[in-house]
């Protein structure tokens, strides 16, 4: 697993990335890979490492990023003919960055899971 340096980087604005939505708590920014004509990341500006780090005194952050995701995913046009949320945790998932993050996906039909 890489470490969580480059999400924290986009945060703090030191590494460049197409940040299209952020406000006191999250930051979204188009994925640098992206695997369908929208692919978005959605991030909790306070470090998380995964979705094993949720407890009770941070669990309110998930509704927050699901919100967020929701609004892009309608703002982007995607929301009516549909779209796709994952959140993938540890290796079994394939979570290559270090650093709880949404996968928002769109613009085409995707693939079923
Ligand atoms: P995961 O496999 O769930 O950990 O997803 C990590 C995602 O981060 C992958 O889809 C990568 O393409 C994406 N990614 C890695 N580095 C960057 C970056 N600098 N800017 C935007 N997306 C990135």
């Amino acid at each position: 697993m890489l470490n969580n340096s480059i999400f924290k980087k986009i945060i703090d604005k030191k590494t460049k990335a197409n940040i299209i939505y952020e406000d006191k708590l999250v930051t979204a920014f188009e994925d640098i890979k992206p695997k369908a004509p929208v692919h978005i990341l959605i991030i909790p500006n306070t470090f998380i490492a995964s979705l094993n780090d949720i407890k009770e005194s941070n669990k309110d952050i998930i509704a927050h990023m699901l919100y967020v995701s929701v609004n892009i995913a309608k703002q982007q046009k995607i929301s009516q003919e549909g779209y796709r949320i994952i959140i993938n945790c540890n290796k079994n998932a394939g979570q290559e960055i270090n650093y709880l993050h949404i996968h928002l996906l769109g613009g085409k039909k995707l693939n079923k899971i």
